[in-house]
């Protein structure tokens, strides 16, 4: 199919969805037998566009061919680093967002739509159970979420006389805090890491002892699920301290924040509701497809008082206080409309389908850790909290525990990542997919045992 227009007709638009249809049917059905990882490097550059249309049907193969070539992270299989799969029903909701391609920047130009998005925001907030006063925004991710977070927590707690300050961190804390303080203006010597306890978690009394003696201390940085162990720091403590000393609280809850929509989340979250802001990313523990992160903060002016800026171009756009100018919440002005991949799927589905996708995802784990312990050949340093497990042979020093892994993943059923702890090589296995059912988690559990024995 050649287009003469830019729009198709009636015809030709059923064609390319029946197309593009045919295409998600396949990827779909092939999922559960698609290599979990299976890369051929790229040797040579794509063709640059042609001066001459180009057909849609082979435009798409070209497309299908080249996301083949790539770890399978929509897969069953796929337990490295977060995995998500990604919702059928988000991806349909951004198609239908970017086709109307309304701007939600700021409200006025689409206000049932960013109402749409604040509806999702707000729901968050309450299972937050943050205060009437909380807002936030969706963004492509948890490192734009977290750089606003440091942006709104500087402006707060520091105001323009950002050369002194310190932010409080453990080794554990994602590496998008400190960018985000570069970003933000800040140098690297303001960030401040305290030590964890033995079970990998901020320790509250050394970070006490540190923050009472330091003059500037402004922000605290707590994490609700660490990359490499998904361990939740003592996030009750942690609040309290913050807030004796006047200082913005942060919970990077960008792993392990979506699990507070169960109930054993909710316990190991406990304190999180005490937060300034919040990261979470519905990418990694809602299933949503990569590009979604939310940031919720407990006072939705200090975000805008910490982003807002105007220009006389704007002139014609009418600012109401809700729904929200997204404008005034983060870095950008023009952006997509991202409340649909959100909504659509809350809705669809409904709350409890997560509620017990997540739960069951808990259950998993408890198995994976189970599992790994009865066997007498590998050591598994860390209990759960949430869905990571690391583990590494008892015999053996990090070349073999290399070894194992490219041995686990050669097998192309599954994908597993690793990581260090207290300089040791560990291998890694998240569990955190909607599409990762029992089945391929006992399947991943008889690989090891049978690679390791
Ligand atoms: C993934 C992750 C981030 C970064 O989020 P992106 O969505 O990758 O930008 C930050 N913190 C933690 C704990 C994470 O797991």
């Amino acid at each position: 199919m050649i287009f003469e227009s830019w729009d198709p007709d009636r015809a030709e638009l059923a064609a390319m969805m029946a197309g593009v249809g045919e295409l998600a049917a396949d990827f779909l059905e092939g999922l559960p037998s698609a290599p979990a990882s299976n890369l051929r490097p790229r040797t040579k550059p794509f063709d640059p566009p042609s001066e001459k249309p180009g057909e849609f049907a082979e435009l798409l193969e070209i497309f299908k061919q080249a996301a083949g070539n790539a770890v399978e992270t929509a897969g069953p299989g796929y337990l490295a680093y977060f995995p998500v799969g990604g919702l059928v029903s988000s991806a349909l909701g951004e198609f239908l967002s970017l086709l109307v391609n309304r701007f939600t920047g700021v409200a006025s130009m689409a206000p049932d739509l960013v109402a749409m998005e604040d509806s999702v925001v707000d729901w968050l907030c309450r299972e937050f159970a943050l205060p009437a006063s909380a807002g936030g925004f969706i963004t492509t991710g948890g490192s734009l979420a977290t750089l606003s977070a440091v942006v709104a927590a500087r402006q707060s707690r520091l105001g323009e006389q950002h050369g002194t300050g310190t932010i409080y961190v453990t080794e554990h804390t994602h590496l998008c805090v400190a960018k985000a303080a570069r970003i933000a203006g800040l140098r690297p010597d303001q960030l401040r890491v305290v030590p964890v306890t033995e079970d990998h978690r901020m320790d509250p009394e050394a970070a006490e002892d540190m923050i009472a003696k330091d003059p500037a201390p402004f922000l605290l940085v707590g994490t609700a699920g660490s990359t490499s162990t998904g361990t939740v720091d003592p996030l009750d403590e942690l609040a309290a301290i913050a807030e004796r000393h006047g200082m913005w609280f942060h919970v990077d809850g960008a792993y392990g924040g979506g699990f507070q929509l169960t109930e054993r989340g909710r316990a190991k979250l406990r304190g999180i509701e005490r937060a300034d802001s919040i990261t979470i990313d519905p990418h990694k523990t809602m299933f949503l497809p990569y590009g979604t992160g939310v940031l919720l903060v407990r006072d939705q002016e200090t975000l805008r008082a910490a982003h807002t800026a105007d220009a006389s171009y704007l002139q014609d756009l009418q600012r109401d206080p809700w729904p929200p100018d997204y404008c005034d919440f983060g870095p950008e002005l023009t952006r997509e409309f991202r409340g649909l991949r959100m909504w659509l799927p809350l809705h669809l589905h409904g709350v409890a389908a997560f509620r017990r996708a997540l739960d069951q995802k808990l259950d998993l784990a408890q198995v994976v850790h189970r599992e790994l312990s009865a066997l007498s050949e590998v050591d598994v340093p860390v209990h759960p909290d949430l869905t990571v497990n690391v583990f590494r042979l008892r015999e053996g020093g990090d070349e073999e525990n290399r070894r194992l892994l490219e041995q686990i993943n050669a097998t192309e059923r599954v994908f597993l990542s690793s990581t260090r702890l207290r300089g040791e090589y560990l291998l890694r296995l998240c569990v955190l997919s909607h599409r990762t059912e029992p089945e391929r988690v006992a399947e991943a559990l008889s690989i090891v045992r049978s690679l390791v024995r």
